[in-house]
């Protein structure tokens, strides 16, 4: 089988009723909320193959993808190389639940890059790499308490279901029913990009902070990039207090710079989460920090965690053949922030001469279109933002052809796959999607 060939999918009777059959047999029809769409008063979409920055859906329709798996298609769909990564790989086993070599090399390449990042573990999903973290951060200050930011995500842990952004926000559920009282105590919420409110949070718990765990740049809000000064009065915080400072780079990891936010910022965390694009789409998350701290960990300290699939020989591989792309060329992230650049003040441009305030927020290649007079800074101000205005420019959008992610609350993720032609065309249907809501 050549890599990237396509492959015959498997039957299924009349495609057309897929959704019919799929909310019988699971809530909502789909394995994971945003995908249900409902923020956008459209179907969801079953997709049945991509390549680049295509998809294409089961009834055979094409789109160009601005989801990107939400984050891990750094390098666009099935990528030559990683898919013949990950055969091979497949070819020689999948899983034996013991230690081999090509995971050693992964996490070496990994700390390497990763500014804080002196000893790694791998996990499976960003879920178990923050929780992990935080639990490391807890045995390691004997503290209860942990800082996060309303609008942030950080995965579906207990105890960080409290104003949660990304899917959560898009279903109306940032606090879950299911979370105790005495769990969501111990997380405190602060605004994103506003110290003072941080400063409130360490009055409050009164030396019982642990860690603050933040996105660097909030991307599960839409894109919030950091304000100047942000994450190093974050640091200095965490500096004052002992507490650990945890960048979650699950979405940022790779992708706002071959060194992550952090070294695109400056700020070096004590713990940091990567998921997404270091499994070049196959389940693979790690934690990582000072190697004080990691050596706290099972077996060499008394900190547990544990998977039967970490470090997936698949998803290993998978995040080789990524690394192997970013480091063949140079200019990689260059060329996304140039195409991101143009992607943005193109679209502002188109907004604001139809009298509409679109504004466009990125770092990199993440990027939200919000529909916002003034600049997006906490989730105060994309909560005030025109969400029923994404959805109406979400469905125009999508009838020409174009999906942008189905909620206001999550990044656009542009890739090495978007082209002349795919920006071009992104550009060609937003010029008339803006018409039609100017109309
Ligand atoms: N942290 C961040 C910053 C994320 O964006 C996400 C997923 N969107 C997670 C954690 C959770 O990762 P996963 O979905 O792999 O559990």
């Amino acid at each position: 089988m050549t890599a990237g060939a396509p492959v015959a999918p498997r039957p299924f009777a009349d495609p057309g009723t897929w959704l019919a059959r799929a909310a019988a047999a699971t809530p909502g029809g789909v394995h994971s909320p945003v995908r249900a769409f409902r923020a956008v008063g459209v179907e969801p979409l079953a997709i049945a193959s991509g390549h680049g920055a295509r998809l294409r859906d089961v009834q055979g329709r094409e789109y160009i993808d601005w989801i990107g798996a939400w984050g891990p298609a750094l390098l666009g769909h099935a990528h030559p190389g990683t898919v013949a990564a990950v055969q091979e790989a497949a070819a020689r086993g999948l899983l034996f639940g013991l230690a081999a070599l090509p995971e050693i090399e992964l996490a070496e390449r990994l700390v390497a890059r990763t500014p804080g990042c002196e000893m790694i573990r791998f996990a499976v999903t960003g879920t178990e790499a923050t929780a992990s973290a935080v639990r490391l951060a807890r045995a390691a200050t004997g503290r209860a308490h942990i800082i996060k930011f309303a609008g942030c995500y950080h995965g579906h842990a207990d105890g960080f279901l409290i104003r949660a952004g990304s899917g959560a926000a898009t279903c109306g559920v940032p606090d879950s029913p299911g979370v105790t009282a005495a769990t969501a105590g111990e997380t405190m919420v602060a605004r994103y990009n506003d110290l003072d409110d941080v400063a409130r949070c360490f009055r409050d718990a009164g030396g019982s902070v642990a860690a603050i765990i933040v996105e660097p740049v909030a991307g599960n809000m839409g894109c919030v990039p950091p304000e100047p000064g942000f994450l190093a009065g974050l640091r200095a915080w965490c500096d004052e207090s002992g507490a650990c400072l945890i960048f979650d780079e699950v979405m940022t990891g790779l992708r706002v710079g071959p060194r992550g936010a952090a070294g695109r910022y400056g700020i070096t965390p004590d713990l940091v989460t990567l998921g997404k694009v270091i499994g070049g789409g196959m389940p693979l998350s790690a934690f990582g920090g000072r190697a004080d701290l990691m050596r706290r960990m099972a077996p060499e300290g008394l900190v547990y965690q544990a998977g039967t699939f970490a470090a997936h020989p698949l998803a290993v591989a998978a995040g080789l053949a990524t690394l192997d792309a970013l480091d063949a060329d140079p200019d990689f992230h260059d060329r996304l922030e140039q195409h991101g650049a143009a992607l943005a003040s193109e679209l502002e441009a188109m907004g604001r001469r139809r009298g509409i305030p679109l504004r466009v927020q990125r770092v990199a290649s993440l990027w939200t279109a919000f529909f916002s007079a003034g600049p997006v800074r906490s989730w105060d101000d994309v909560a005030a933002a025109d969400s029923a205005c994404y959805a109406r420019f979400f469905r125009a959008m999508l009838r020409q052809g174009i999906l942008l992610p189905p909620s206001p609350y999550e990044c656009a993720f542009l890739s090495a796959a978007h082209g002349e032609a795919e920006l071009r065309l992104t550009l060609g249907a937003a010029e008339r999607a803006l018409e039609e809501l100017a109309a």
